[in-house]
């Protein structure tokens, strides 16, 4: 059905067309997307031109923005809304602050997330879901692999949380969806996974122990694993992978799956010419 929404959105795809030698690169840079359709390919693309229209990226010293990396950036923040349709998820907020500070591994997320979370707890409740998302570029550049790390993701859920009040570990759910029943997996999968931390504060557990801190990063935390770690999530968690999927409605296991099917194809047919 015609409507001014949809001609807008056409309008603004058709001024802003993207290179796709550049998608391509983008494309390259992000494992995690491995295993879409070309449908799903091509809705991904349009919705990173219409992010990057909504949305201002302030770079900050020490980060250098061109049309690969803003994509990039978008690529990871609109795969998780990739099936959830045209409703403006990423309300209430109009900026991304991108900080160039050294945030090398994964393994110091937890202490760039302190510093920025320290940040977030100056504000009052409504200020904060209000505010801008900061991302330290280096912890962007190390996501969008299969990793089970994901900056973009994981501050973002912390914004999907916040639409129906402060940040507690429980986004406005789909109809078809009962509250008791992601309630139920995700307090048994953070119970559990504290008392494996109050059990060996060192111990090697499947899932980061940030996501022990509290149930809204304990949501963030499962955000990441789904997109990008998705086997991991399915081996200590499957009633939260299920919930997850039911919330994004996507199945990044069987992306996973198929992606790793056709390496091993490539890699046998490989060996076999060799
Ligand atoms: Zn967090």
């Amino acid at each position: 059905m015609w409507s001014f929404r949809e001609w807008r959105k056409q309008r603004t795809l058709a001024r802003h067309p993207v290179d796709p030698e550049v998608w391509q690169r983008v494309r390259e840079r992000l494992p995690m997307l491995d295993g879409l359709s070309a449908e799903e390919d091509r809705s991904l693309l349009d919705s990173c031109v219409l992010f990057l229209q909504a949305k201002h990226l302030t770079a900050l010293e020490g980060v250098e923005l061109d049309e690969e990396s803003r994509l990039f950036l978008a690529a990871q923040a609109q795969l998780p809304l990739l099936a959830l349709g045209d409703l403006n998820w990423y309300q209430g907020f109009h900026e991304i602050i991108l900080y160039g500070d050294d945030f090398i591994s994964p393994q110091r997320h937890r202490d760039a997330s302190g510093v920025e979370h320290e940040w977030d707890g100056e504000h009052s409740g409504e200020a904060w879901s209000q505010g801008p998302v900061i991302l330290a570029w280096p912890g962007v550049l190390a996501s969008g692999g299969w990793e089970a790390y994901n900056l973009v993701i994981h501050e973002l859920a912390h914004k999907l949380d916040m639409l129906n009040g402060e940040a507690n570990g429980l986004p406005p759910l789909h109809p078809d969806m009962r509250i008791s029943e992601w309630a139920s997996a995700m307090q048994s999968a953070y119970d559990d996974l504290n008392r494996q931390l109050d059990a060996n504060p060192d111990a090697e557990t499947v899932i980061d122990p940030y996501a022990a801190e509290n149930p809204a990063e304990f949501f963030a935390v499962m955000s990441e694993y789904f997109f990008s770690g998705p086997d991991l999530l399915v081996e200590a968690y499957p009633e939260v992978y299920r919930q997850l999927k039911a919330f994004y409605r996507q199945d990044p296991l069987a992306r996973l799956t198929a992606f790793q099917r056709g390496t091993l194809g490539r890699d046998a047919g490989l060996s076999g010419s060799t």
